[in-house]
């Protein structure tokens, strides 16, 4: 067993976040991309590779920084090492320091980190898009954080909309840094060992950034438009609002029914999962969201109903 001091300078050396300077420019707005929160989930090391090979011929405007979440858990294909580091961006974690772990330490050491470079621009746009993917297959989402986020990027972006996730959840990074950002969202690219979900991130990112005005008009913002309306296309103009979570606690004993996809339609009292040996079925008629197949999960999954169109 080692030392606790051993221990301390080990974790102080993995909890080092990396952040990558894509641009720098002294005007203009900045991109903060944020991939890999969950070590589990590729589509932000495969945005992160591509940007570093193109950005130089893209018609950007401003500075772009990539922000690596857990390295640690995604060089060890794990979604996290001590817990989930998307719910640990609160202030009991990140404010008080009593809490230790890879996650909790990696957390304020992203905080910090970030904090001072948003304070740096503090007197010009900032947009954080955080990039992840899904256990289970389905509809691809996006979710706005913020009322300005939703009403730039919803009417205007092939892709489906789920409003109501982020209050259902404590402790996601993009939601911790709203206050210093000017827009904030989440994209879903997929089911995270597909092919089709790095193509669908890495399109999101180019249309989001021309929608956000960090990109001219390009052949790449028509190409990427027309991917994401067609990789969407399946799921229509679907907007669903989360109306309920099955939260999982440490030591739960959760398991889904197999079959379920992402976004798929479900009826009030059809059996979705077991959790401590009871059955589990729907009280609504509407969506399974995120049903969660790659354990271990923190929520087992959502259900969610639609809206009209925004
Ligand atoms: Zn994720």
């Amino acid at each position: 067993m080692s030392s606790p001091i051993g221990c301390r300078v080990c974790t102080e050396f993995m909890t080092e976040p990396v952040f990558h300077w894509l641009k720098s420019s002294p005007t203009g707005p900045l991109m903060v991309l944020t991939g890999f929160v969950h070590g589990n989930e590729p589509v932000g090391h495969y945005v992160l590779e591509q940007l570093k090979e193109c950005i130089a011929g893209l018609p950007t405007k401003g500075s772009w920084l990539f922000v690596e979440g857990n390295k640690q858990a995604y060089l060890q294909g794990k979604r996290f090492i001590d817990r989930d580091l998307n719910r640990c961006f609160t202030p009991e974690i990140l404010l008080e320091e009593t809490i230790y772990g890879h996650e909790p330490e990696l957390a304020r050491a992203i905080n910090n980190k970030l904090s001072a470079i948003l304070d740096e621009f503090e007197d010009r746009e900032i947009h954080l898009l955080d990039l992840h993917s899904t256990s289970a297959h389905g509809m691809p989402f996006m979710s706005a954080l913020t009322r300005n986020t939703a009403e730039l990027l919803l009417p205007v972006t092939p892709v489906p909309k789920i409003s109501g996730l982020l209050e259902q959840l404590q402790g996601c990074l993009a939601e911790w840094f709203v206050p210093e950002l000017t827009t904030s969202h989440i994209i879903e690219c997929g089911q995270h060992d597909q092919a089709s979900t790095l193509e669908y991130g890495l399109n999101a990112v180019i249309l989001h950034s021309y929608i956000l005005g960090m990109m001219a008009p390009c052949e790449q913002v028509e190409s990427a438009k027309a991917y994401l309306a067609k990789a969407s296309a399946p799921w229509g103009k679907i907007y669903t609002e989360i109306c309920y979570t099955l939260t999982v606690n440490k030591g739960d004993e959760f398991s889904m029914y197999p079959g379920f996809e992402n976004g798929q339609p479900i009826h009030r009292e059809q059996p979705l999962a077991t959790l401590n040996g009871r059955e589990i079925c729907a009280h609504l008629d509407g969506r399974i969201i995120m049903p969660g197949y790659h354990l271990p999960v923190s929520e087992g999954f959502f259900l969610s109903q639609d809206k009209p169109r925004q």
